[in-house]
């Protein structure tokens, strides 16, 4: 895969560094390789044997695929754009390690992190068009750890982001689609009570979190008080957490459910469409 990769990059003539970029991002095994090995391959190496054709890898970096969409929005992800001739932009597909102890890299990716962002992370942040986090909808007890203390990270630094930059120039606005995956599993919560479910979980972390920057500041003389609402994600001292409170933040959250494999699922038509949107 990965010296594909690379075969990739250098034969198209736009250098990668410029193009624009989506991070995908979500704990791991949510099935953001099997999207990416998708959206590059085409569907038809995966109506066989969906877990053949997505190589879990146990990933300690990022890889990225580059994929276009055509001007008007429009096209398929089926259709190969450059094959056609069709004029369309092109952007970079980023898959980041899923791992606790790599994510760091990943949120720094989002660059700009409020008041602490350096220059390098503004630069960085430039290109990262938009945020794809992913989830497996089928499994609920994830969903309510793992996956909501991740994704309160990226928000939160997404909200940093711009209340650090609000008094010099705007930063460009991320948005963050939460790819509900998986829901060709009967099993899986539909992409309703994914978001609510999320929702819940981001307002209970919140609260915790709050409580121990309360705490750590107790009994201690010289402090770095938090100003108010520094960490606190969305509206501030809001009883429960919403994902529409992170547009006063210009972030905007939706939340759609789709199906990288499997049979009978909506499939990633509507993440697509999404994607094209943002480009
Ligand atoms: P990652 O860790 O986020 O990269 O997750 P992977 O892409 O490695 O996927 C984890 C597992 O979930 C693999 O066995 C995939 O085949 C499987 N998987 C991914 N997407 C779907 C899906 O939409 N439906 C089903 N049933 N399985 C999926």
């Amino acid at each position: 895969f990965a010296p594909f990769l690379v075969h990739l990059f250098l034969t198209r003539a736009t250098p990668y560094t410029s193009l624009p970029t989506i991070l995908l991002l979500g704990p791991s095994g949510a099935g953001k390789t099997a999207l990416l090995t998708l959206l590059e391959r085409g569907p038809l190496s995966t109506s066989t044997n969906p877990a053949q054709a997505a190589p879990t890898h146990t990933s300690q970096v990022s890889s990225a695929i580059q994929l276009a969409v055509s001007e008007d929005g429009q096209s398929s992800w089926r259709k190969d754009l450059d094959a056609s001739g069709s004029t369309a932009t092109s952007f970079l597909l980023v898959d980041t390690p899923g791992h606790g102890k790599l994510r760091a890299g990943a949120l720094e990716k989002l660059g700009g992190a409020g008041k602490t962002g350096g220059k390098k992370g503004e630069k960085a942040s430039t290109r990262t068009k938009a945020v794809i986090f992913m989830v497996d909808a089928a499994d609920s007890e994830i969903l309510a750890t793992d996956a909501a203390e991740y994704l309160y990270d990226v928000l939160l630094t997404l909200q940093k982001r711009t209340v650090g930059t609000k008094t010099s120039r705007a930063a460009t606005s991320i948005p963050v689609l939460v790819a509900a995956n998986k829901l060709d599993l009967f099993t899986a919560l539909p992409a309703a009570l994914v978001k609510s479910r999320l929702e819940t979980e981001l307002g209970r972390i919140r609260k915790t979190r709050s409580k121990g920057l309360l705490e750590a500041s107790v009994g201690t003389e010289e402090v770095d008080v938090p100003e108010e609402g520094d960490d606190w994600l969305g509206e501030y001292g809001s009883e429960k957490f919403k994902f529409e409170q992170m547009r006063e933040f210009d972030v905007e959250v939706e939340v759609i459910g789709g199906s990288v494999a499997g049979e009978g699922g909506p499939g990633v038509d509507r993440w697509w469409r999404w994607i094209a949107e943002k480009i």
